[in-house]
């Protein structure tokens, strides 16, 4: 097996490498760009691309990692500094002209192509196309003017959401019911000699008062100073959108959805909106009855407390009931449950499901070539063909300069040498910031962290499972849509009681399991709220798909009030502007919010349909594995999805799945 990534290089050798890199690259498609239209074929113009790429993923690799993961703070600058080069240099190929043209005479020639040729010619044009590359040259301006100024309206509302220093300060008194703890660690301030908490508009501040303040005043004055920052970025969000909408319409698309979801899973704006229609409908009941039950007892609470209830939920009110519903109903105490969870018992129990599921076999091996020294190696073979399939690395404990979530990154893709006709084996890793082990105490994990171990994982899995001809469709490069899906379904396996089970072991009692009465509350906690808790997403992905469908203006307030009390069931405070806060809608999910329920939804369907009445089948892990993970972006979503579950994908399992009853 072929490992061609190298962790040892250092700051002089990443910006080296980088050059060396562009320059072989760019004298490749400038040889191409030299064939005349009559001479190109897929064999001497588009072959040599593909070979390119797939060198070039692997070789970026090794330039663009080290920035997440060197323990050299050296070596991470020049990462971050190498990357721009390549980032640039990916820009000017995207919209290389000259390519384009030898890439559109390949198309019409019409050669006889397999079907992941076929594949690769028409994205490679469709993206030239979407680049504005077939538009006349007054127009092509005209484009790059707009996003340019896209680019630089994104850049000022994160960096207003970013410098935001809005404050609101409370006495001791108002933040009754915040953990002692919690207050000791904020900021006091002192005004006509009394003590005032402040509390930053930062998540954590933010919801340990909505979730904890008993004082409903407390609660509504952090939620109004939250709802009402950021006011500057009203105006750059409606010039967005704007903008978003002349982009579109310059290259021939009716708005920025249409445009947006060409290369989606979902393909269309009327397909999404009748994918959220038609869960709007039947969540809709389900959260009328959930809001009932927390009207019940924010009336019960406040009766306690010798105060009249005016009968409404307000926006500010949800956490906090959702909290005491949770601590009343379900008594969950994530300290315990972690004492269950050592890292070292999930990771074996884990590998193991994995491992027999997908008909694999995994073995840890001693790896010099690892950038620190807590990285684990290990190979991966078929375990009925032992056929070498790919290698991954698990580097799971934080450290200084660390990359500070978890992610799995994919270093090296596979793909067929097309000179030697060889396949090469993709290797990919996983990255995560699980506490780590000390003297006497082993790492333990909170049950999201297994979720997340499990999730990433799953990523892991799709890099390794795949297998492709081009780098360009291996693993996760599939449509943004779907991507999560395959994950979000591995996830399931961390909410089934025998599962849990044999994941958990008291790290002080050996042998001992998690008990059986716990694991059914926490399963039966997951649900709760679950109708509000996704209508709320499903307004997001509603107000997202209207904003930027509109023909013309809908005010982004306007319509945000109107939407949030229609389908949240809650009303929007008057004269607040959450919308100013939603970085989403700037940050790369415009037209794409709805994707977090959408692969939700697949991925449910996946598991209940072929796992959930066995999760350890092996029969169907290698379905999985032959039809969802394999093609990665080889094929559309849709097709490997019914191909998969034998039928047309449904909402039924997801809605099962979160205890909707008919
Ligand atoms: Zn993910």
């Amino acid at each position: 097996m072929k490992n061609l990534l190298n962790f040892s290089l250092t700051a002089s050798e990443i910006k080296n490498l980088s050059q060396t890199l562009i320059s072989k690259s760019r004298a490749v498609y400038d040889q191409v760009s030299a064939l005349s239209s009559d001479r190109a074929t897929f064999k001497n113009a588009i072959i040599p691309i593909a070979k390119i790429e797939a060198e070039y993923s692997v070789a970026s690799a090794n330039i663009y990692f080290p920035q997440y993961v060197s323990p050299i703070k050296e070596v991470r600058d020049a990462s971050v500094e190498a990357n721009k080069a390549l980032e640039e240099f990916s820009i000017e190929t995207d919209m290389r002209a000259d390519i384009y043209k030898v890439v559109l005479a390949v198309a019409e020639k019409n050669e006889e192509l397999g079907p992941e040729d076929k594949r690769l010619l028409e994205k490679m044009l469709l993206d030239y196309k979407r680049n504005g590359l077939g538009l006349n040259e007054k127009k092509q301006e005209l484009l790059k003017e707009i996003k340019k100024k896209l680019s630089n309206l994104a850049i000022q509302f994160s960096s207003n959401m970013n410098e935001d220093n809005t404050t609101v300060i409370f006495t001791e008194e108002e933040l009754e019911g915040v953990p002692a703890d919690y207050l000791k660690s904020l900021n006091k301030r002192v005004i006509d000699q009394k003590e005032y908490f402040v509390l930053t508009m930062k998540y954590p501040d933010v919801f340990a008062v909505l979730k904890n303040a008993v004082n409903e005043e407390t609660r509504r004055r952090m939620d109004y100073s939250y709802s009402t920052k950021c006011k500057a970025n009203l105006p750059i969000l409606e010039e967005a959108v704007r903008l978003r909408r002349d982009a579109a319409q310059v290259l021939g698309y009716e708005d920025h959805a249409t445009f947006r979801l060409e290369t989606r899973m979902a393909k269309t704006p009327e397909n999404v909106f009748k994918f959220l229609e038609d869960l709007k409908n039947k969540l809709t009941p389900l959260g009328e009855k959930e809001l009932e039950r927390l009207r019940q007892l924010k009336k019960e609470h406040l009766e306690s407390l010798g105060k009249q209830f005016n009968g409404s939920i307000e926006a500010f009110d949800f956490h906090f009931y959702h909290k005491m519903l949770m601590e009343k109903d379900y008594q969950i105490n994530e300290e315990e449950i972690k004492e269950y969870f050592s890292l070292e018992s999930v990771t074996q129990g884990m590998l193991d499901i994995y491992q027999k599921v997908l008909n694999l076999k995994f073995t840890e091996i001693e790896n010099k070539n690892v950038w620190h020294q807590d990285v684990r190696t290990f190979n991966v073979i078929d375990a009925t063909s032992d056929e070498v399939i790919g290698q991954f690395y698990l580097d799971l404990f934080p450290r200084d300069g660390k990359y500070t979530h978890a992610a799995c990154f994919g270093l090296q893709p596979g793909y067929i040498d097309v000179d030697t006709n060889e396949r090469c084996y993709p290797v990919a890793a996983m990255v995560a910031n699980f506490s780590k082990p000390m003297e006497g105490k082993p790492s333990l994990l909170k049950h999201n962290e297994v979720v997340t171990y499990f999730h990433e994982l799953g990523h892991v899995m799709h890099q390794i499972c795949s297998k492709t001809k081009h780098a360009r469709f291996h693993g996760t490069k599939v449509e943004r849509d779907f991507v999560e899906a395959p994950s979000q379904m591995l996830e399931n396996w961390c909410w089934e009681p025998t599962i849990l089970h044999k994941l958990s072991e008291h790290y002080q009692r050996k042998g001992e399991k998690l008990p059986s009465e716990t694991i059914e509350r926490m399963v039966k906690a997951k649900n709760l709220n679950a109708g509000l808790l996704n209508l709320r997403q499903l307004f997001f992905g509603f107000y997202d798909m209207k904003l930027h469908t509109a023909k013309e203006s809908l005010g982004a307030t306007k319509l945000w009030d109107e939407l949030k009390e229609n389908i949240t069931l809650i009303p929007n405070p008057h004269n607040t502007w959450p919308v100013a806060s939603f970085g989403h809608i700037m940050g790369g999910y415009d037209a794409g919010y709805y994707g977090y329920l959408w692969s939700q939804v697949f991925s449910a369907d996946m598991f209940f349909s072929k796992f959930k009445n066995n999760v350890m089948s092996v029969e169907n892990g290698l379905q999985y594995r032959k039809l969802i993970l394999g093609p990665g972006g080889s094929r559309d979503g849709d097709n490997m999805l019914r191909d998969f579950l034998g039928r047309d994908p449904t909402v039924d399992p997801f809605l099962k799945s979160i205890g909707y009853n008919k």
